[in-house]
């Protein structure tokens, strides 16, 4: 069982790991925090981008010797292949750490994944510590890497039958306010912007800057692609979400009187697509600002 100063310290990876977020993709967005033998934060890392050391790496190089004995507390499960860097599995055990807890088994495991490796060079390994909190942040990433498709967010402003009508000004704020999380945001033009522009690593999304612009999700998500926001009602939003259902909707809806008469001949009522279920509701402006995921 983690003590509760490990579990302090897998939130804390948690939170730095969402730094990550808009810039790492294809890779995951990871932190990771490393107690010394008494338990005590001598270094933290997260990864920014493909091609840049991963989050392990980043919090042992900044714990330096401290780390010998100690205890790397970490997002993902660490990575056991050979790419661009070194597999984070040989970074902990050449730091000789002597304890590993993991929040979220990693399905891109090339073989055996690196928990079984580092339990059978002698690291004590806990997996599932926090697994529900950190996907706050991986889950994204993780339904990504499964379907094969970037995960889609898709904000707009609703008339008052819950059809979606053009972009306003509170989907404007909105865009803003969220878009540095995501890879891509699909503007009311239907063009492709980097959430956060020059955030990504140099040969990823090149392919946007040239004249042919991917037309399905699964190129998006061959692009490098994970997370994709779609802003408001537009053309080039429409061809995108009839290939790709959104995993998850903002809905700005007007607000009502506080008693209210609707015309029967006017037709339904509604907030959120059918499918939808609601997943938080707050007062936002003059109306309600609705998020719900599918399922
Ligand atoms: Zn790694």
């Amino acid at each position: 069982m983690p003590s509760a100063h490990e579990v302090r310290a897998m939130r804390r990876a948690i939170a730095i790991s969402a730094q990550g977020l808009g810039s790492t993709s294809p890779n995951p967005p990871v932190g990771c925090v490393v107690l010394d033998v008494r338990g005590r934060t001598v270094g933290e890392g997260y990864h920014l981008r493909k091609g840049e050391p991963h989050a392990e790496v980043n919090a042992l190089a900044a714990a330096g010797r401290s780390a010998e004995g100690g205890t790397a507390v970490v997002t993902l499960e660490p990575c056991n292949h050979y790419g661009r860097t070194p597999p984070c599995r040989e970074a902990l055990l050449a730091a000789r750490v002597a304890r590993v807890l993991i929040a979220v088994m990693d399905p891109t495991s090339r073989g055996a994944g690196g928990a079984a490796v580092l339990r059978q060079a002698g690291v004590e390994v806990e997996q599932d510590v926090l697994a529900d909190e950190a996907l706050v942040v991986l889950g994204p990433w993780l339904s990504a890497t499964k379907t094969g498709r970037p995960h889609v967010t898709w904000v707009y402003q609703a008339a008052l039958d819950g059809s979606p009508v053009g972009e306003g000004e509170a989907v404007r704020n909105e865009v803003a306010a969220l878009r540095g999380a995501y890879d891509l945001v699909v503007t009311a033009g239907g063009a492709f912007d980097e959430g956060r522009p020059g955030s990504h690593g140099r040969d990823v999304f090149a392919v946007l800057r040239g004249d042919a612009v991917p037309g399905s999700p699964e190129a998006l998500f061959a692009a490098g692609a994970r997370s994709v926001l779609v802003a408001g009602h537009s053309p080039g939003a429409a061809a995108l979400l009839a290939a790709c259902l959104p995993d998850e909707v903002i809905v700005h809806v007007p607000g009502t009187a506080e008693s209210w008469a609707p015309s029967p001949e006017a037709g339904p009522v509604g907030v959120l697509p059918d499918g939808y279920r609601v997943t938080s509701v707050a007062p936002a402006g003059n109306g309600v600002r609705v998020t719900g995921t599918r399922g």
